[in-house]
C-alpha cells in the first residue's frame, strides 16, 4: 500500500535547526527533511566570514565553550580545548575562578548575575557540578565556527533553502496547512512535521506566544601588524576590572567580547581606542595607534535570562499545534541560552515527536 513520505519541514538553519536534521535523521532515515534558512549562509548566530577591511576570517562573534558542555565537545572534539580559565584581576593573571563568580555568570548568562533567574542558576550549577578540571576547560572558536560546527552538520538535510523566509502560517484547527515563504506557498501533507528552529524573536512574529526582552552583546576585532601575546603566552583572558569582559589571541587577531553590553553607549572608534588601551594595558604598554578593527553590536545576543523572562521559556517541543515542534537555545527552560542549549533543544524534539 502506499503510504505518503513523511517530510519535515526545519525552519531556521542555525545551531539547533542544522542539529534536528542530524538527529531526525539517525531516528527517521527515510525522512526527506529540508531546511529552510532567511539568510544566504547558515549558521544563525554561529557563523564565520571573511572580513574585508581585517582581510581575515572571523567569527561574527567569538564564541566560547567550557569543557561541560558535553554535545559541543562531542562536535569539536576534546583536543581543541584548552586547560585552564585565566583571569586578570588586581594586575595579577590568575585562575581562581571561585573568586570571579559573579563576572562568570554575567558570561555564561548574558545578563547582570543579581538579576538572573534562581532556577536557572541552580539547573545549571546542577549541571556543573563537580566542576571538575576537564569540565573547566574552554574552547574559543578562531574564525572557524563555521567549519567546525555548521558545515560538517549541513550534509544531514536533503535539501537546504537559504534565502528562504518564513513570513506567515496557515492554519485548520490545531495543525498547521501551509508555510508561506517570501520564495512560495508549502503545502504539508498530513504526515508532515514543521520544526521551529527560530529565535524567540521570530518565532513570536510568526507562531505567536510571548514576547521576550533581549541582551546585547558586543564583540570587537583588532588585526595586528604582528601577532601579540598575552603574558605567559595564555590564549585567552577574562578581565574583570575592564569594559573588555574577554580577550582573545588568534595569531594577529586580537577578539574582546563584552556581556549585556546595554549600558556602553561610546560610537564605534571611542570604544575601539578605549578597549585597545585596556589589551596594551595588560603588557604594561602604552598604545602607540589603533590597528584596523572591527565592531559588532548583536541586539539581540540572547534574551535576558531574568525571573520574568525565565518564566516564558517552554518546558517542552510540542507546542498546540499537532504538527508543529520547538527547539532554539531559548527554548530549553534549564539551560542557559548557548550552542549547547541550542543542540539539547534538537535532541529532544526526537524524544517528543
Ligand atoms: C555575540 C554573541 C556571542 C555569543 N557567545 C556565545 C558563547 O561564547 N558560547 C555559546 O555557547 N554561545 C554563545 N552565543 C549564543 C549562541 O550563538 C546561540 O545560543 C546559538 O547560536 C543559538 O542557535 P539557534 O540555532 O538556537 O538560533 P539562531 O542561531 O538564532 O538560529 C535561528 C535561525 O533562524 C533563521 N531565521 C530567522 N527568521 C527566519 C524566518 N522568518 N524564516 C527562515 N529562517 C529564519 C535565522 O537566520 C537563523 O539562522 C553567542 C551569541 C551571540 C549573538
Amino acid at each position: 500500500m502506499f503510504s505518503e513520505k513523511k517530510t519535515f519541514h526545519i525552519i531556521g538553519g542555525g545551531l539547533a535547526g542544522l542539529s534536528a536534521a542530524k538527529f531526525i535523521r539517525k531516528k527517521h532515515q527515510k525522512a526527506r527533511i529540508i531546511i529552510y534558512e532567511a539568510a544566504s549562509h547558515l549558521g544563525g548566530r554561529c557563523f564565520s566570514f571573511y572580513d574585508e577591511k581585517l582581510q581575515r576570517n572571523i567569527d561574527n562573534a567569538t564564541h566560547a565553550v567550557l569543557g561541560a558542555n558535553k554535545e559541543v565537545k562531542k562536535l569539536l572534539g576534546k583536543e581543541k580545548f584548552f586547560s585552564k580559565i585565566f583571569l586578570l584581576k588586581d594586575k595579577q593573571i590568575h585562575s581562581r575562578f571561585w573568586q570571579e563568580i559573579p563576572f562568570l555568570l554575567l558570561s555564561i548568562f548574558n545578563t547582570a548575575p543579581q538579576k538572573i533567574a534562581k532556577s536557572l542558576l541552580i539547573s545549571t550549577a546542577c549541571k556543573l557540578f563537580p566542576f571538575l578540571p576537564p569540565q573547566r576547560k574552554f574552547y574559543f572558536s578562531q574564525g572557524n565556527l563555521s567549519a567546525k560546527l555548521i558545515e560538517p552538520l549541513a550534509g544531514f538535510a536533503d535539501e537546504i533553502k537559504t534565502g528562504w523566509v518564513l513570513q506567515k502560517i496557515s492554519k485548520q484547527e490545531n495543525k498547521i496547512t501551509t508555510l508561506k515563504f517570501n520564495h512560495q506557498d508549502v503545502k504539508l501533507g498530513a504526515n508532515d512535521i514543521v520544526i521551529s528552529a527560530l529565535d524567540a524573536k521570530q518565532y513570536q512574529l510568526i507562531f505567536g506566544g510571548p514576547q521576550f526582552d533581549f541582551n546585547p552583546i558586543i564583540n570587537i576585532y583588532f588585526r595586528t601588524s604582528v601577532p601579540l601575546t598575552l603574558p605567559n603566552n595564555i590564549p585567552f583572558l577574562g578581565t574583570p576590572d575592564n569594559l573588555a569582559d574577554w580577550i582573545f589571541i588568534n595569531q594577529d587577531i586580537v577578539a574582546v567580547t563584552i556581556s549585556d553590553s546595554q549600558n556602553i553607549q561610546l560610537k564605534d572608534e571611542e570604544l575601539a581606542r578605549r578597549i585597545w588601551q585596556e589589551i596594551r594595558a595588560v603588557n604594561g604598554l602604552t598604545p602607540a595607534f589603533l590597528p584596523p578593527y572591527r565592531v559588532m553590536r548583536h541586539q539581540r545576543a540572547t534574551i535576558c535570562q531574568d525571573e520574568k523572562n525565565q518564566a516564558l521559556r517552554p518546558t517542552s517541543a510540542q507546542t498546540s499545534y499537532q504538527n508543529l515542534f520547538i527547539c532554539g537555545d531559548w527554548t530549553m527552560k534549564n539551560y542557559p541560552c548557548c550552542l549547547e542549549a541550542a543542540i539539547k533543544s534538537a535532541q529532544r524534539i526526537i524524544k517528543e515527536i
